[in-house]
């Protein structure tokens, strides 16, 4: 079976992606294996390729959606030719810091994981993931390509959950990618007017297509724009969806007093902020991250994209089969594609 693994190239830093041939995975006890039909490719696949991801162990494709093609020894309620979605990432849900709600910082969170990864013909799905409520199965109708965003749906859900936003709040999402979009999407369904700032004119305008907020380019003075449409206010909360600097510095000047910046783009190691930290103090300005997602949140994901699964949708640009997967990594570099996909 084809399948996309990293490789370093001696002298040179970064990871290549290459397409390898492998064996299909076959299932241990309470594994899944599952035939992959789409899988969306992440800014963090890129950023993990670049040997700036600084999260989680560089396992590339998370964003996977497919068909159960073998069952381990054990498994309950799952049979080969269901439609699922397994979750990469799945904590214990029983140590102190999931007892306390920060389920994403478990230990065990970032150790699991789909084996080779998503962007392969075949993977498994390990048991600890399987037996931890890891696994949905996908409702009758829904095309992978929109079950494809799940994963980066639920991480979008749980950053709003965590942003406690109120309805009439204005919003700055900073970054129109297709994560920051779904920001948009999210919290102007749930009534908050939202002004969205980028860097490429094609993503905005994807953006606007897609009714995802009053857009703005990320060049021009947007903590001056927002102020000026909250009668110099400032914005109640602003989403980074990106790790730049520039557009934490963004968030942090659009927000009024006592406003919430979230940051939810992974910044890559390293990042310094040249911020005067009083100004923070002073203004009561807070700052929440946001990182992965849990069951509850893909779940709620599952069920925004049943109901709404044509208007997300729509976030998919570009489509690859495994073997052009360089060409999707360019696609999605270049700034101009919303969602890449992968298939087989
Ligand atoms: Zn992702
Ligand atoms: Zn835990």
């Amino acid at each position: 079976m084809k399948s996309v693994l990293l490789t370093s190239r001696p002298g040179q830093h970064g990871l290549w992606p290459e397409v390898s041939e492998l064996d299909v995975p076959s299932p241990g006890p309470g594994d899944l294996v599952v035939r992959m039909s789409a899988c969306g490719l992440c800014g963090t696949d890129l950023e993990k390729m670049r040997g700036e991801y600084t999260a989680s162990l560089p396992v590339v494709g998370h964003e996977a959606v497919g068909t159960v093609s073998a069952v381990g020894r054990g498994v309950k309620g799952f049979a080969e030719g269901d439609r699922v979605f397994p979750h990469h990432h799945v904590p214990d849900y029983t140590c102190y810091l999931c007892r306390a709600g920060n389920e994403t910082m478990c230990d065990h969170y970032r150790g699991s994981n789909l084996d080779p990864g998503g962007f392969s013909e075949y993977f498994r799905v390990p048991a600890w993931n399987v037996s931890r409520g890891g696994v949905l199965k996908l409702p009758r109708g829904m095309p992978f390509e929109v079950a494809s965003l799940i994963e980066p749906l639920g991480c979008c859900v749980r950053s709003v959950r965590k942003c406690r936003p109120a309805s009439r709040d204005t919003v700055l999402v900073a970054g129109a990618g297709p994560v920051g979009t779904m920001h948009a999407l999210l919290l102007s369904r749930a009534g908050a007017d939202v002004i969205i700032s980028d860097v490429s004119d094609e993503r905005l305008r994807a953006a606007e297509r897609l009714k995802a907020g009053k857009v703005v380019g990320a060049r021009s003075d947007v903590a001056g724009e927002v102020k000026a449409v909250t009668g110099g206010r400032g914005a109640d909360l602003a989403i980074v969806a990106s790790g730049s600097r520039g557009a934490i510095l963004q968030g942090l000047r659009s927000v009024r007093k006592g406003g919430r910046v979230c940051l939810f783009g992974v910044p890559p190691s390293g990042s310094v902020l040249d911020y005067d930290i009083s100004e923070l103090y002073n203004a009561e300005r807070e700052i929440i991250t946001s990182y992965g997602a849990t069951e509850e949140d893909t779940k709620r994901a599952l069920k925004v994209l049943a109901a709404r699964g044509r208007e997300f949708g729509a976030l998919v640009t570009h489509r690859f089969p495994l073997s052009r997967f360089g060409e999707a990594v360019e696609a999605a570099s270049g700034g101009k594609a919303m969602k890449v996909v992968v298939t087989p």
